[in-house]
């Protein structure tokens, strides 16, 4: 990040943490040093930090974005390397959980490091004060704790922790950092044992392992009332345990015992369960060991099981009746009060979290946004506590818990028939511990759609897609339909929107807040119409998006795409008529067309011919882009990073990568803006393609995957059918061929291909199931 004070990163300690760390900060385009101890045996003296690397190389999911980030990563020791921290402006430390080590490492670094580097610790659980003991006034001004979460790439929380002698500019720097270059949310913690996500995540999690027990639940059921109706994950707790290893979970409850003050009711839940201890002993400790709360027994052909909570015996695994109607659909009033079983155990685990969270502001976060954002980003909760509170009522949940003799906490009583958020003049606002309402206030350089959806109308919208103006000329065309699916309403939306920007504003962007960009053409429309043999039906869907496309490519204003997540099919297609992308850098895109028996059908084959033959280092002769392309499109390959997908051409070389999410729209709008001036639109390309040669030499290399077994005889069918569009059909190598002629090849051939029993019983499959069906 060249505007960033911080160059360069050292990370100590190479285990889980401290790799996945450095890793993320490789990503983020930035040179890390990462040290480990000096092995005891082996003459290799980097050999564990070394091995760290190789190891993260195999991972899957992987901590780097890309094989080169790796190169970023310089491996040592801390025995010979440790006067590299001075060429450091960070140093994370993550090494093992003993204030002793950590202590003894501090003293080192004092030594080595400069002035206002900054100095940082990834514990979990040991207080700030502890850790700066006996260290000199200006390391405590260099000195902070930033607790980041496991996988370090993937999970977006990271807790802040800040000393009474931390220097502010130091503390500022790590955080711009943290946000801007390694993508993630910062959340300010006070220095309290567990500060925010695991302190409530802790709690969480024993409420709903002591109530299963107690009640005599089933796991699944358990798993089936606080997973989805909670808005959590679906996982459930039980689920969540064997994922973080059940091993974990006795260190977590010895430290916050230890560490929590007498009267937190913590200490009244905590509990040691001779079944977890034996699970631990005999080496059941969840997914990474043989098994947990439910396992695979691939003895008896990998049945699906579970373990009885009474007896401790596996039994196969079992389809619960859960919670129902509305209490299934997020109204968390209606599911605490169900009949039976579920409403008796949604309440002991929703009502007591929410009451614990409510009781820690403001003495382990500040505010209530604070407490929210750690739950979601930390725990992958849709909702925060409060949000939660919201939900059910803080006045229900008040009264509630009065009824019962337990305390109320204060902020409830603060709230009474309040909500904790409202909107007040098209702006988000939460109820502070002054009992006035304050704006939640964006960082610099966030913006979300969601925010401008609060003081906006779309300027257009459908079923399947809107127009927002997004101020200073820019416009952002959203999809909203299921998984922001693509049909003819979105191509309509298109269509309408391209004079309406023309003739109003500067330039448009594409971009959704959702988790996946777009999951692609609709395909449930797609196989209905299939069904009655509407084939006239899908040729103009077709025909339509190849046009609103083109239409959006030869537009005479700027269009940037900011995709994040998934972008496949259609989705793709779509960002590849971009005149520029503004990617998520957890970008997974991909022609995977071929997969559903199809062929790319909106443009995308001619796009991505461009771009091939204009790669650096491409070989000349119309052979060899048409390789390139063909090899990403047959096997339906989707890049796994907005890095991976730079090396796969779906993305430019200089399109930008955004690292943090939330300010992936407003970097997209400064992209759009910054093409404003003298905007062009592109020239139709004219392609020389090999012909029915070309096609023959790919069909070649095809069928020598089918003999490895790598492809079935249909996937011949199909990666034939895309050898045709990519070699331009009959065409004779010294003509050319235009975009149009190259469309309506497009179009032919994927009008042949839907026609094919094959195509079909493929599209059904990947509906049903989500996954291909190799056929
Ligand atoms: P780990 O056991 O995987 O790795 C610890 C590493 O520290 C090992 O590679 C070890 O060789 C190294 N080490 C030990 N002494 C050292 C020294 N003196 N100098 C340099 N390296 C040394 O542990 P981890 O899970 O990566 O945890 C590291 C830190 O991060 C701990 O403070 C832990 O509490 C915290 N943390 C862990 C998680 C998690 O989910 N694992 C999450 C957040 C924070």
């Amino acid at each position: 990040m060249s505007n960033s004070s911080i160059k360069k990163v050292c990370v100590i300690g190479a285990g889980a943490m401290g790799a996945g760390i450095a890793a993320q900060v490789a990503n983020a385009g930035v040179p890390v040093v990462l040290l480990d101890i000096v092995p005891k045996e082996g003459s290799n003296r980097n050999a564990i930090a070394e091995g760290a690397v190789a190891k993260m190389l195999k991972t899957e999911p992987a901590p780097f974005m890309s094989k080169s980030a790796a190169k970023l990563v310089e491996t040592g020791n801390i025995e010979d390397h440790l006067d590299k921290v001075a060429e450091c402006d960070w140093v994370i430390e993550a090494v093992i959980e003993r204030l002793d080590i950590k202590q003894g490492l501090y003293a080192k670094l004092e030594a080595v490091k400069r002035d206002g580097t900054a100095v940082s610790s990834n514990t979990s659980t040991i207080p700030l004060a502890n850790l700066v003991e006996g260290r000199s006034d200006a390391f405590k001004r260099d000195f902070l704790i930033t607790h980041f979460f496991n996988p370090p790439r993937y999970m977006r929380l990271l807790e802040i922790v800040t000393g009474p002698d931390t220097d502010a500019g130091v503390a500022a720097k790590v955080e711009q950092f943290a946000d801007v270059a390694m993508g993630k949310t910062v959340v300010q913690a006070n220095d309290t044992p567990g500060f925010i996500a695991n302190r409530i995540g802790t709690y969480w999690i024993q409420l709903g392992i002591n109530a299963a027990f107690d009640m005599g639940l089933t796991v699944e059921l358990a798993d089936a009332i606080a997973g989805k109706p909670m808005g959590v994950p679906k996982t459930g707790i039980f689920g969540l345990v064997d994922l973080v290893g059940i091993d974990l979970m006795p260190h977590l409850q010895a430290s916050l015992t230890s560490t929590l003050p007498k009267d937190d009711p913590y200490h009244a839940i905590a509990r040691t369960m001779p079944l977890i201890e034996k699970m631990i002993a005999d080496g059941y400790t969840g997914r990474k060991g043989k098994g947990g709360f439910y396992r695979l027994n691939k003895e008896m052909g990998r049945r699906k099981e579970a373990i009885d909570l009474q007896t401790g015996e596996y039994r196969e695994k079992i389809s619960p009746r859960g919670p129902s109607g509305r209490a299934a659909k997020g109204d968390l009033q209606a599911l605490v009060e169900s009949k039976g079983d579920i409403g008796a155990y949604a309440w002991a685990v929703l009502g007591g979290t929410l009451a614990y969270a409510a009781s820690l502001v403001p003495s382990a976060a500040a505010d209530v946004v604070a407490i929210d954002d750690a739950m979601k980003l930390g725990y992958n909760w849709k909702a925060g506590p409060f949000e939660m509170i919201d939900t059910l009522g803080a006045r229900y949940l008040a009264e509630r818990l009065e009824a019962e003799g337990q305390p109320v906490p204060e902020i409830l009583k603060l709230a009474g028939e309040r909500p904790f958020y409202r909107i007040e003049d098209g702006k988000r606002q939460f109820l502070g511990l002054d009992g006035e309402y304050h704006d939640v206030v964006r960082p610099e350089g966030v913006l979300r759609l969601a925010d401008v959806k609060l003081s906006s109308k779309p300027l257009l919208k459908n079923g399947s897609a809107a127009l927002w103006d997004l101020g200073d000329g820019v416009v952002c065309l959203e999809f909203t339909g299921k998984m922001n699916a693509l049909d003819g309403e979105v191509m309509k939306l298109i269509v309408k929107a391209i004079p309406l920007v023309q003739t109003q504003y500067k330039a448009l962007v594409v971009y959704t807040d959702a988790d996946s960009f777009s999951a692609g053409a609709n395909l449930g429309l797609a196989l209905f119409a299939l069904n009655i043999a509407a084939y006239s039906e899908i040729e103009k869907l077709v025909a339509g998006g190849q046009m609103a496309y083109k239409g959006l490519k030869y537009a005479p204003f700027p269009v940037v795409g900011a995709p994040a997540g998934l972008a496949v099919g259609g989705g793709c297609e779509i960002l590849l008529h971009c005149d520029a992308i503004q990617a998520h850098a957890e970008l997974y895109t991909g022609l995977v067309e071929c997969g559903v028996g199809l062929v790319p059908g909106w443009g995308g084959n001619g796009e991505m011919l461009d771009r091939a033959r204009n790669a650096k280092m491409m070989p000349r002769g119309p052979m060899p882009p048409v390789a390139k392309v063909f090899e990403t499109v047959s096997t339906a390959t989707v890049s796994k990073s907005a890095a991976q997908a730079k090396e796969m051409l779906f993305l430019r070389p200089d399109d930008g990568i955004t690292m943090n999410r939330d300010r992936l729209l407003y970097d997209a709008k400064q992209k759009a803006l910054s093409l404003v001036d003298d905007y062009t639109p592109p020239e139709a390309p004219e392609f020389r393609l090999p012909g029915p040669s070309g096609r023959a030499a790919l069909s070649l290399a095809a069928e020598g995957f089918r003999k490895q077994g790598k492809a079935t005889e249909y996937d011949m069918v199909v990666s034939d059918a895309l050898a045709t569009v990519l070699t331009g059909g009959e065409t004779d190598p010294l003509d050319t061929v235009s975009e149009q002629e190259l469309l309506k090849l497009e179009r032919e051939t994927f009008m042949r291909l839907v026609r094919e029993p094959r195509s079909v019983a493929r599209v059904e499959h990947m509906l049903e199931t989500g996954k291909p069906l190799r056929n």
